[in-house]
């Protein structure tokens, strides 16, 4: 009775360790690969010009308070709200206190409502932000319009993104910025940590794509919990946005 107990338990044991090697080994090329599409789409998102140059930028965010305003609410005073909270919402992610203002000409951030778009592409929502020679954000703007019936709270979550220094879209990455994952219309995971990785204290406004780039595959290596390894192994050599991705 022992013995065969005895056995069971060494066929137990042996299906344990097999169970072990063979799952390992995948798990960790996927905790790796987990980081890896993490830190290509801050540096799409963040560190290059724009969609279609891998030109590299600099960190840029802001660092004080927005102050927000509407320049024109009546024009569409449903959508003043909706609006507002897509803001503050990445706003708090970011640790950036949000004041509301009346006056349009005393905010640092003013929201439109424009049903004409920007550059004769009626039907778009865009977003326009500034920033100093020290890579400092001082001004941003949204259009959002109010024709677009089928997904302004896309545009009202999506735009803002831009406002706060991830000015390209990771169409790759599962993100509310992404063109492919269209349908996605609140933070994901991912948009958070990309969020609170730019606005770690660690990544100062001016910061070079490369080192930036490092850093940024560090703090989301902490975020995801990636073990050292994995983190010095993904990280070490990144050089920020790469051409053709
Ligand atoms: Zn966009």
């Amino acid at each position: 009775m022992r013995a065969v107990r005895g056995r069971r338990m060494n066929r137990l044991l042996m299906w344990v360790v097999y169970a072990l090697c063979f799952a390992g080994l995948p798990a960790l090329a996927q905790s790796r690969a987990t980081l890896a599409d993490a830190a290509r789409a801050f540096d799409e998102s963040a560190l290059r010009s724009n969609d279609d140059s891998a030109k590299p930028m600099p960190v840029r965010k802001w660092m004080a308070p927005i102050k927000l305003a509407f320049a024109n609410p009546s024009a569409s005073p449903g959508l003043v709200e909706l609006s507002r909270q897509g803001v503050k919402t990445l706003a708090v992610e970011a640790g950036i206190e949000v004041i509301d203002l009346t006056d349009a000409d005393a905010a640092n951030y003013v929201i439109y409502f424009d049903e004409n778009g920007l550059r004769g592409r009626a039907g778009d929502c865009s977003a326009n932000g500034w920033w100093n020679k020290n890579r400092v954000m001082y001004k941003g703007e949204l259009r959002i319009n109010p024709t677009r019936n089928r997904d302004v709270d896309r545009c009202t979550i999506h735009e803002p993104m831009h406002t706060l220094g991830f000015f390209s879209h990771p169409h790759g990455a599962q993100s509310v910025l992404s063109y492919v994952y269209k349908a996605q219309r609140s933070l994901t995971p991912l948009d958070k940590h990309l969020i609170r990785t730019l606005y770690d204290r660690r990544m100062t406004p001016g910061l070079a794509a490369a080192p930036a780039s490092q850093l940024a595959c560090r703090i989301l290596g902490e975020r995801l919990g990636s073990t050292a390894a994995d983190i010095e192994a993904v990280c070490r050599e990144r050089k920020g946005p790469v051409a053709g991705l």
